[in-house]
């Protein structure tokens, strides 16, 4: 849920500063882990760098009046980005300048407060002050974290919530039990044994992606700037490149209250959710093999592909949240497309065999709705010829001391990064982080 900020000049000079103090510390902690690699062959974690806050607060002293918890944030973005370097999904991190720096995260609820009810109001931050927003969320609940960002001269406070809890206050958790097949292409199916369903993508999230490769293009005719080459960017250009963000930004949100509802949905009923492990590491080997690297890879990854991703990421954590069960069924294990969820037997289906019909039992049901049917009865060990192995599967049940705010920083920073997930503002749509 984003909100337009309307600082006064005071206040947004305010802004400015921490904006360009968390900057600095983003590009501190790159240059560090860079220099110690390089020099010393050390390679510095997240942990590391948290441990070392308290000292550069005592030799940066501007640094005291920013929240830590903040500042620890800032230095999680900086772990994402060498992280997903070294998984080969990012680019080498680099130094940012504060033009191409969006702004800052609470992680928590240390650090801001909302006045609202989900419809305009005031955002109280520490140090800096009081805040008139306006914006319209669907969902409200207690918020939870709140990331500032400063793009196209303009300040926005993109808060997340918890919706669920009601649901967490009222004690009593659902009882639905449910298998959940991710389409790779359009839809989630879904079944609880007797009643079956799927969800599809909607139409804007379908034809996003056109959409936008329509408007990029525009932009590649259009003079682009280079500084190397003192070329100044057209008018053109610069109208055509704030339709290309303005469409990006308008994705990523409808995307996002598409994820939350669909998410919402699932876990008002269920507290039991099965589906497939996912193998990233598979998906990236392959991409880099094959002709497809480009299409694969790097920015070109599907608007459809992060939605999905980041539809899973968010039943999860809404799973775990409310102290339910999420379980990740190993595919190369169990087999969900090819094994018949009522008998066990086995048969090789080819991709574009849509239908499971059992060789041996008759059992004829949609092929996805079938694969969901196996990681229920997997999960809850009921699958024939398959004995119970939870054991087997990473189980993520989440106890309550996990599922409250950041007892540890570990906590907290894997707590952030899903949270960043479902923020996901700064990391999906804004266009200097390309
Ligand atoms: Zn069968």
């Amino acid at each position: 849920m984003t909100f337009r900020l309307y600082p006064n000049k005071q206040i947004e000079q305010s802004l400015r500063y921490h904006r360009k103090l968390h900057k600095d510390l983003f590009n501190a902690a790159v240059n560090n882990r860079f220099v110690q690699y390089q020099k010393f062959n050390h390679k510095v974690d997240y942990f590391e760098q948290q441990n070392s806050l308290p000292a550069f607060k005592e030799v940066w002293t501007e640094y005291k009046e920013v929240g830590s918890h903040a500042l620890q944030a800032t230095l999680k973005r900086v772990d994402f980005a060498f992280e997903r370097w070294f998984k080969g999904l990012g680019k080498r991190p680099r130094f940012k300048s504060i033009r191409h720096y969006s702004g800052w995260t609470y992680p928590d609820s240390a650090g801001f407060k909302v006045e609202s009810n989900g419809e305009n109001g005031y955002l109280n931050l520490s140090k800096i002050g009081r805040i008139q927003m306006r914006g319209k969320a669907k969902y409200w609940g207690k918020p939870t974290t709140c990331t500032i960002v400063y793009r196209n001269g303009k300040w926005y406070a993109s808060i997340t919530v918890d919706v669920l809890e009601q649901v967490l206050n009222s004690n009593v958790l659902p009882v639905g039990a449910i298998g959940i097949d991710l389409g790779c292409k359009s839809a989630l199916s879904i079944t609880d044994g007797e009643n079956h369903y799927s969800i599809d993508a909607p139409k804007f999230l379908r034809n996003a992606e056109r959409k936008i490769k329509r408007a990029s293009k525009e932009k590649r005719r259009k003079q682009a700037p280079n500084r190397k080459k003192k070329v100044k960017a057209s008018r053109r250009w610069k109208k055509a490149q704030s339709k290309v963000s303005k469409l990006a930004r308008q994705v990523a949100n409808r995307r996002q209250n598409w994820v939350h509802q669909v998410a919402a949905e699932i876990v008002s009923g269920n507290s039991f959710v099965a589906t497939e492990k996912l193998e990233v590491k598979n998906m990236t080997s392959k991409a880099k093999k094959g002709k497809r690297k480009k299409q694969k890879t790097g920015l070109n990854k599907s608007i459809l592909d992060v939605g999905f991703g980041m539809l899973r990421s968010t039943i999860k954590y809404k799973v775990e949240q409310i102290g339910g069960v999420f379980i990740e069924v190993p595919t190369k294990k169990v087999k969900p497309s090819q094994t018949c969820p009522k008998c066990g037997h086995q048969h090789k289906k080819t991709l574009d065999v849509r239908v499971h019909e059992c060789g041996v039992c008759g059992y004829v049901q949609d092929r996805d709705i079938a694969a969901a049917e196996v990681m229920l009865y997997w999960s809850k060990g009921t699958l024939p010829g398959f004995g119970t192995s939870l054991e087997d599967a990473d189980v993520l049940s989440s106890t309550s001391s996990t599922s409250k705010k950041a007892g540890s920083m570990k906590q907290l920073g894997r707590a952030k990064r899903q949270k960043s997930t479902l923020t996901g503002l700064d990391v999906e749509t804004s266009p200097s982080t390309k």
